[in-house]
C-alpha cells in the first residue's frame, strides 16, 4: 500500500514503538492512554506491532482518517499548530517509504524500530508535581499503592530487554526517560552493537538521579554509546526542585561535573 494523498499518515506507527511503566503500547508518547495498542506484559513486542489495533491504525493513516489515539495531534493541527505528527515525519523523513510496504491488512512483513521510548519502570526518587503513581515509586508510595514498583514487562523486564535486544542496531534514537539508575544501566549495558557502527544515536535522559557513584558511571556509559546525548531536567538551577519534588541540585551539579570529567 502507499500513502497516496493521505494527509494523516504519521511516520511512528511503521518506525516507532512506544510503552509506558504499566506496559501499555501506545503510538507514542502522546497517545491516547485510554486506548492502548497492547501490553509489553503480557504479549511478545512482534504480535503487537502487527496486531488488530496496530493495523487499523496504519490503515486508517493511509486512508486519510484520524484515528482517535493520535487526538493530540488532530486538535493541534486544527488551530493551525505544527503537531509532533508534522514534527516526526520531518524528523524521520529518511524512512518515509517503508510506508509503501504496509501489506494489504495493515501489518508489516518486518519489525525494524528506528526510533524507541520505553518507560521501563516506575522507580524513580523525585515526586514531579506534573507526575503520577504510574511514573514514579516515590508517587506511588505517597499514594498508598499496593504496587509500589511497576514494570513494562510484567513482573520484571527480563524478558522485554531480551526482545528489544536484536532492534538496536536498527534503532537510531533512544529516548531514556526516568532516572533510576539498574534501569539506565542494563539499557546501556545492552548495546555493546552500538559502538561498532557509524549511525548516529541519540539519546535523551531526564536529569533526575543523584551524585552515586554507580549514576555517573551510567550516564558516562550513555555518554560513551551515543554520539550525541542530550539530559533535560524539568527545570534548571537551585529553583528544580519546585517541580520536581526532592529534587537536589547540589547532588545534580555534582553529578555533571563527575560525568564532563
Ligand atoms: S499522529 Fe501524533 S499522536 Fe499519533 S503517533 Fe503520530 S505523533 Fe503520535
Amino acid at each position: 500500500m502507499t500513502a497516496n494523498k493521505s494527509k494523516t499518515v504519521c511516520i511512528l506507527p511503521w518506525i516507532h514503538m512506544y510503552a509506558n511503566a504499566d506496559g501499555n503500547v501506545l503510538p507514542c508518547c502522546i497517545g491516547d492512554y485510554k486506548t492502548p495498542l497492547g501490553n509489553t506484559g503480557n504479549t511478545p513486542i512482534k504480535e503487537i506491532w502487527n496486531n488488530s489495533e496496530y493495523k487499523k491504525l496504519r490503515l486508517q493513516m493511509l486512508n486519510n482518517e484520524q484515528p482517535s489515539v493520535c487526538r493530540q495531534c488532530w486538535k493541534h493541527e486544527e488551530v493551525g499548530n505544527e503537531s509532533s505528527r508534522i514534527h516526526m515525519n520531518t524528523k524521520f523523513a529518511k524512512f518515509m517509504p517503508i510506508v509503501n510496504e504496509t501489506n494489504d491488512d495493515g501489518s508489516l512483513d518486518e519489525m525494524k524500530l528506528r526510533y524507541m521510548d520505553i518507560r521501563w519502570s516506575n522507580i524513580c526518587n523525585f515526586k514531579c508535581r506534573t507526575c503520577s503513581a504510574t511514573y514514579s515509586s516515590s508517587w506511588a508510595q505517597e499514594d498508598g499503592k499496593d504496587n509500589i514498583f511497576i514494570f513494562a514487562g510484567g513482573k520484571n523486564n527480563d524478558s522485554l530487554y531480551e526482545q528489544f535486544k536484536e532492534h538496536y542496531k536498527d534503532i537510531e534514537f533512544f529516548y531514556f526517560a526516568g532516572g533510576e539508575k539498574p534501569r539506565l544501566r542494563t539499557g546501556f549495558d545492552e548495546l555493546p552493537a552500538s559502538r561498532s557502527t557509524s549511525k548516529r544515536r541519540v539519546g535523551v535522559l531526564p536529569a533526575r538521579s543523584s551524585s552515586s557513584g554507580s549514576t555517573c558511571r551510567t550516564w558516562g556509559n550513555a555518554c560513551h554509546f551515543f554520539a550525541g546525548v542530550k539530559d533535560q531536567l524539568v527545570s534548571s538551577g537551585p529553583t528544580s526542585s519546585s517541580p520536581a519534588r526532592d529534587c537536589d541540585w547540589s547532588s545534580w551539579i555534582v553529578s555533571m561535573r563527575c560525568i564532563r570529567e
